[in-house]
């Protein structure tokens, strides 16, 4: 090794420890987001950011990508912005402090932070505590989960054309099967509605029928559909795609379908169009065009064409499967990022889950992680960093620098956690 590239490795390993150091909750001199009277947020230079590591490889994943937010926008700004990470407890190290998963505390300083950002957390199927995600949704009232999909180049993919998956997914986060208004077969709320819809509705159900029930509101589900059609045209996007199974589900499905296109036509009468409006001649210049589609046909759609999908608005269930499966085409979850967004606080996220059988071993991938950091980095309006931290993720991908889930399909060399962020801050530069 020459003496050049020995000295340069010195200063990368001294320079990550600072900043891995940088972690640590004493950081002094923060600020926090001020929210106004309108709900806008004022953001310091000198942030700080609420960070909860997780359960499992979130401690692993967390570390890793909070290295390469603090290198880019070391990068970006200089000394001029940082952020100051406020370590908050939930999952099982709160459990183990506090003797509860999720502590009034810890939501207390979620809500101070405003802004957050999250490793994955344990939820124990059947018995046992309600999701902590879900809970912390409904608290902060995030009732948007934004996904932002794209294919990097260099990623094993199980599709011919990746590279056409560009898509946001925008799912309703807090009412549909996901509100959590269900009960046991054999418990007594399950017995009196059982009884309630034999007598007043004529409807039977057997004495072994769980119940769950699905609530879509006007309010939340034209909410969502306008926070979709604002970040489009934010960002010149092309369609908003109104996914439901409205031909099943009139009255909750078909509803959310409807409410959306009134929203548009009524908000967003000048910047919006309908397909059906384009396709009798209408013309579309500068205008976001509105569609809908079917939950089951927009599976195989997103497959078969992708490349006229570009946001997509949909209800809680049908975002939960479509988000997962659109991943997929791009190499899988490990690689998509997420942020559950409010109209005032934000939580961002890792949107794999804890995989248990990889905690405490650096191994797992952080890439969901550091994009979701760079989703917050555009959230606050530093863009220039989030532009550094994808510009360099991109590079680091197409050099086929991955870890072990990317690296036995591609048969190249594994690398830790610590060392993929390593590789990924090298190749950051100021455009
Ligand atoms: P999982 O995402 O943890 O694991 C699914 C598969 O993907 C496993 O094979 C795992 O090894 C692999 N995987 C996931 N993330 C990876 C990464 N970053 N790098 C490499 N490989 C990765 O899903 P699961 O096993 O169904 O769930 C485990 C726990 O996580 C459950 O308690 C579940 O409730 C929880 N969970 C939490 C969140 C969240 O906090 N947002 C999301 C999903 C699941």
């Amino acid at each position: 090794m020459t003496a050049c590239a020995e000295s340069f490795g010195y200063y990368l390993k001294s320079r990550l420890t600072f900043l891995i150091n940088k972690t640590d909750s004493t950081w002094n001199s923060m600020s926090y987001i001020q929210v106004r009277e309108d709900s806008k947020l004022e953001i310091p230079d000198d942030l700080t950011i609420g960070f909860i590591e997780g359960d499992g490889i979130g401690p692993d994943i967390s570390r890793a990508a909070v290295t390469v937010i603090n290198s880019c926008i070391e990068l970006a700004y200089k000394e001029k912005r940082r952020i100051g990470w406020k370590k908050i407890l939930a999952g099982d190290a709160a459990f183990e402090k506090t003797g509860k998963h999720l502590p009034q505390e810890s939501l207390d300083e979620l809500k101070k932070c405003v802004v957050s950002i999250k490793g994955p957390l344990t939820t124990p199927i059947g018995e046992g505590f309600r999701s902590l995600n879900v809970t912390m949704r409904q608290y902060f009232d995030l009732y948007a989960n934004v996904r932002p999909i794209r294919y990097f180049p260099g990623v094993p993919s199980p599709v011919k054309n990746p590279e056409k998956v560009d898509m946001v997914v925008f799912r309703e986060n807090t009412e549909d099967l996901y509100a959590g208004i269900e009960w046991r077969y054999d418990s007594d709320e399950a017995k009196k509605l059982r009884w309630f819809l034999k007598e007043d509705f004529q409807v039977k159900l057997t004495d072994d029928t769980g119940i769950g029930i699905k609530p879509i509101s006007k309010f939340k589900s034209q909410r969502l559909v306008r926070k979709a059609i604002q970040y489009a045209l934010a960002n010149r996007r092309k369609s908003v795609t109104l996914v439901h199974k409205g031909n099943i589900m009139k009255y909750t499905e078909g509803a959310f379908k409807e409410w959306g296109y009134d929203l548009a036509a009524t908000e967003f009468k000048d910047q919006t169009i309908r397909e059906d409006e384009l396709q009798q001649g209408a013309p579309a210049a500068w205008r976001v065009v509105m569609k809908d589609r079917i939950t089951d046909n927009m599976f195989q759609q997103v497959l078969t064409r992708t490349d006229e999908y570009d946001i997509i608005a949909t209800t809680n269930l049908n975002g939960d499967y479509l988000s997962d499966a659109i991943a997929a085409q791009v190499g899988g979850l490990g690689l998509a990022p997420g942020g559950n967004i409010g109209d005032v606080y934000a939580i961002f996220e890792a949107v794999h889950g804890t995989a248990p059988k990889y905690a405490g071993q650096d191994v797992a991938n952080p890439t969901s992680l550091i994009l979701s950091g760079g989703m917050m980095l555009r959230h606050i309006g530093w863009t220039e960093a989030a532009n550094i931290l994808e510009e360099a993720l991109t590079l680091t991908y197409a050099d086929q620098k991955v870890t072990q889930d990317l690296a036995r399909v591609l048969k190249v060399k594994a690398l830790s956690g610590t060392e993929f962020a390593t590789e990924v801050i090298k190749r950051m530069k100021v455009p």
